[in-house]
């Protein structure tokens, strides 16, 4: 039996991995009556229209905003400020606000002040992407089994438990917690492992000058699977790493000191050492599986027949 919609009307802002996969997981599962689209980008409209993945992506912002109940900023976290300015005049009283940014307390710094009273804001993070970007990366089943943290102010409980459903209702798994907390634990969780890819990338490419295209010839030995999340796009993680300064900083320092530790654990011929830590970071691999976070085939399940 087909379920009965969330919201009447669902109005996105950036409509790039996030926000496609948001129209098209919300349509595949009737969570919402009518989706609208904004986009700064024209030709990102222009290609939102011919995917016809939402019902009005003309771009007219007042016609765009107009009775919306649901409104959800999925451009880069740094124009969370100038978005939330232009819109706030045209946000009904009773409407949601939410947002998908991978930075939580920079995001309601800066647009919480800008509401008008009556919106109600619930910032959000959906823990789901891949390294693509753009209307056409997008896909229905992006945030199944995923978690979507909610980060609101207090007192916002009948919001939140709306936004929960809305969530559940494209699949994802629901959890609240504080902007700070928030901000913290994808420091180590997300942040931080991106900030190592993009450096070993680089770091990679730098020396392929010495060992001449043997980074590319060899990469399955490792380095490509760092090549995926170092794909990843330039702006929003710029962003990230600009609006999550603080955790990152804190996290990099923890990071530093154990790679000093292992370091030297290699300089003195500890082997139980290395023996001891990669035991652990195994166990941790297998929690990952067991909890539906990745696939359990080998190699990420790519395909070895030649094929
Ligand atoms: P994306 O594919 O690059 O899409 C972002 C879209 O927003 C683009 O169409 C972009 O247009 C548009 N945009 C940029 N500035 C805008 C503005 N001022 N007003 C309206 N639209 C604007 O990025 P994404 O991967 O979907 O990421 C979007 C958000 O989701 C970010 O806050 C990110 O932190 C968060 N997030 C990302 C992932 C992930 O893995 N990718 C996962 C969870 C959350 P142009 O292309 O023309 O700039």
């Amino acid at each position: 039996m087909r379920e009965e919609p969330l919201f009447g009307k669902l109005t996105l802002v950036g409509l790039g991995l996030i926000g496609s996969s948001i129209a098209r997981a919300a349509r595949a599962h009737h969570a919402v009556h009518k989706i609208a689209a904004l986009d700064s980008s024209p030709q990102v409209l222009a290609r939102v229209r011919e995917l016809k993945i939402v019902d009005d992506a003309s771009g007219d912002l007042k016609q765009a905003l107009e009775d919306a109940d649901l409104v959800i900023l999925c451009a880069p976290v740094g124009a969370s400020g100038a978005i939330a300015r232009e819109i706030a005049p045209h946000l009904r009283p009773g409407a949601i606000l939410s947002d998908v940014g991978s930075v939580k307390g920079s995001v309601v710094k800066e647009v919480a002040p800008l509401l008008p009273r009556g919106v109600h804001f619930v910032p959000a993070h959906p823990l789901a992407g891949t390294e693509y970007s753009g209307p056409d990366a997008g896909f229905a089943t992006l945030f199944k089994n995923r978690w979507c943290l909610l980060t609101p102010p207090e007192g916002e409980n009948h919001a939140v438990e709306a936004l929960a459903e809305f969530w559940k209702r494209l699949g994802a798994r629901v959890e609240v917690t504080t902007p700070e907390h928030h901000d913290l634990a994808l420091a180590i969780t997300s942040h931080l492992p991106h900030l190592i890819a993009f450096n070993i990338v680089g770091t990679a490419d730098h020396l392929e000058k010495v060992t001449e295209q043997e980074v590319i010839k060899f990469s399955a030995s490792g380095f490509r699977d760092f090549t995926r999340i170092a794909a990843s796009d330039p702006t929003m993680w710029r962003d990230v790493f600009l609006n999550n300064k603080e955790a990152v900083l804190e996290m990099l320092s923890r990071f530093n000191a154990d790679l000093a530790a292992l370091q030297r654990m290699i300089e003195e011929g500890d082997g139980k050492g290395l023996f001891d830590l990669f035991t652990r970071t195994r166990a941790i691999r297998r929690g990952v599986i067991e909890q539906g976070q990745d696939t359990a085939a080998p190699d990420f399940g790519r395909p070895h027949d030649g094929a």
